[in-house]
Order: structure tokens, then sequence, then C-alpha cells
């Protein structure tokens, strides 16, 4: 399976003056031979050394391999718009590459020991820059796999590594089965198809660290500190983002402690459910944190050998598992008529495990 591992760079300014170079030679060089590809109407031969830019040999390649990938899009684009019916084909632009990037192969760079390392050339000479990363004990774990390209580009004026990781997926030994419901309360629950109950994450704390982001926000407010309110914002996503880690993980993990096969989540989406099938969905605001935590939980599964289904989210929160009738819960508690008795939270993980399963693999629809 290929990932792409994302770390934040903390270049000096020097170093950022030189990656900026850097990025907009590359641009700059597969802009014009995906000109000069159109204007030839071919993908043509070119080495690095008839090439004249200021990059190193092996991002010359790099940048050669890419306008031929530009073309190659351009000429598809082309091909789509004459299918099209006349009054609906539009002018085929050349698409230009236009935010800062540039691309070094994985005979060029190294990282270890916090550092990435990667040539520049300055005045025709090869020089390595050495830029320090951070990075969190998962993407640590991830960078073990077969390094692949690095790429570096910009994004909302942070200087970001994107690095391609082939990880090997497991062969999976597990034979059981476990359902996980998605909450607000309560961030996750997993019951396994032996009837093991796991509760994840901590919804009360959440909400706490939530609220304590959002008043130190609402002060910072009136004091009309734009850039202290954009740095807290990031630091609370960061924080979020790192609980989905965690909690992800202690769900993978249960699984595997269970000999378990399959984790059967809800299917997310905002475009085939509306908010009244699932209360996890559509304009839903707290869906994309859904999402994120479910996203995760499949890519930490796939690489322990675990497979992700999902199923039907309808009626998960209501149904009796023992007569399949519908019921609302009333606060935690659910009653059925027929005597059932069970915690909501517990009902809808062991309605996930059994409910049907959505062909396909994605998470959307
Ligand atoms: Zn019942």
């Amino acid at each position: 399976m290929q990932i792409t591992v994302k770390i934040k760079l903390e270049p000096t300014r020097e170093q950022i003056s030189l990656i900026q170079a850097t990025t907009k030679e590359y641009i700059r060089l597969v802009n014009h031979i995906a000109a000069d590809f159109v204007k030839a109407d071919a993908s043509l031969t070119y080495t690095s050394k008839a090439v004249a830019a200021e990059l190193s040999s092996a991002v010359k390649n790099q940048a050669i391999r890419d306008a031929k990938s530009v073309f190659k899009k351009y000429k598809n684009n082309i091909r789509a718009n004459a299918e099209l019916k006349p009054e609906d084909q539009k002018e085929v632009r050349v698409p230009i590459l236009k935010k800062p990037v540039s691309i070094w192969n994985n005979q060029n760079w190294t990282l270890a020991e916090g550092i990435l390392r990667f040539p520049v050339l300055i005045d025709g000479m090869s020089h390595r820059v050495s830029v320090p990363v951070l990075l969190t004990d998962y993407q640590h774990e991830l960078l073990k796999g077969k390094l692949g390209a690095l790429r570096i580009t910009q994004k909302s004026g942070k200087w970001i590594a994107q690095i391609a990781v082939g990880v090997s997926e497991k062969e999976s030994s597990g034979e059981g089965f476990i359902g996980v419901d998605l909450g607000l309360k309560c961030p996750a629950v997993a019951v396994t198809d032996t009837g093991k109950t796991r509760f994840f994450g901590n919804g009360r704390l959440n909400k706490v660290v939530k609220r304590r982001f959002r008043s130190a926000r609402r002060q910072l407010g009136k004091l009309k500190k734009v850039s202290v309110i954009r740095k807290r914002h990031d630091k609370e996503q960061r924080w979020m983002k790192d609980q989905d880690h965690k909690i992800s993980r202690q769900i993978v993990n249960f699984a595997k402690e269970n000999n378990v096969a399959v984790i059967r989540l809800e299917q997310l989406s905002g475009i085939r459910q509306t908010a009244r099938t699932s209360r996890k969905n559509a304009k839903n605001l707290h869906s994309w944190s859904f999402y994120r935590l479910a996203l995760y939980v499949r890519y930490k599964a796939q690489l322990m050998g675990i497979r992700v289904e999902y199923v039907d989210p309808r009626h998960t929160s209501q149904t009796c598992p023992r007569c399949k009738e519908l019921h609302k819960a009333k606060d935690r508690d659910y009653r059925c008529s027929c005597g059932y008795r069970m915690h909501r939270d517990r009902l809808g993980a062991i309605n996930i495990l059994s409910a049907p399963v959505i062909g396909g693999n994605s998470l959307s629809a």
C-alpha cells in the first residue's frame, strides 16, 4: 500500500530562500517543457543535460517526468472534450503549475534524526540543505517503510514535505468481527462478535478542552489579535487530530488483541444520506471529525492486515437486536418491549456488527 506522510519543515530564513528558489525554478521548468510538448504535439525525449535550469540533474529528470504527465493530462482533456456534444465543448487549456513545488526521487534525499537532507543548486553547484522536521511517533513508525519521492511544497504559508512511503500490508490472521460506533459523548465504542465491549476516548474531556480553546479564542477576539487566534485554532486542530490518532490506534489494537479479521464501521457520507438517516452525516458540524477518525481506523487497520467494512448506518441506534423493532433510547438507556435492555452506546456498535455491508471499500458514497 502506498501512502503519503506529510511533515512540517522548520527551515531557517536562509533555507527558505533556497527552497523558494528551487520550487520556483522547478515549476518554471515543468511549465516550459510541457509547453514544448504541446507545441510539438508530442512527448519529446528530453535529457537533463539538454535542459537548462538551476536544478540538479535528478530534479531536472523529475521535472521532465512531471511535464510528461502534464502533457498526458492535457491530451486526455482534449480527447474527453472532443467526445462532448459541440455545444458542451470548451476550450482546453494546458495545465499550468502555479503552486511552488519540487520533487526529489528516493535516491536524492534522506531523513534521519529529525533532519531532512536534500540537494539544491547554488551557482551551478550542488549543496545539501539540512532542514529540521517535526515528526509524530506515528509518522516516525510509518517512515520505516520503503521511502519513495520527496515532494516539498508550501501550504498556507508553511513549508511541508510530502513523502511517499510503501508500507507492507500484513496478512490477516484474525477470524472475528467487531462493530465500531463513533459518537460525540463517547468518541468510539467497539463490540466484538463474542460480546466483548470497549469504550474509547473521553468525550467529556474533549468537550472541556474544546471549551477552553473557544473561550481563549473569544478573549483574543476582543483584543483583535488575528494571528494569535489563528495559531490557537491550528493548535486546537492539532490536538483533535492527535486524539483521533490515539483513539484509532486503540481501536485497532483492541481488534488485534481479539483476533479480529474485520472491523465494521458506519458508512459516513454527506451525499447519499441525509442527517435524518444518521446523526453523524451531512450538514452535521461534526461529520468531518467522524470521517477523519474513520479514515485513521482504516489506515491503521490495513497496516495490520485487518479489513474494514462499511455498513448501512440507518437505524443502528434504534433497532432492537433481538426483535428488530425500532425504539428511541431514553438518555443512555435503551429498552425494548420484548424485554431487551442495553446501554445506548453499546447498542449502536452491536447493530453495526450485524448491519448490511455496503459494497466496495470506499468511505464516501
Ligand atoms: Zn426487542
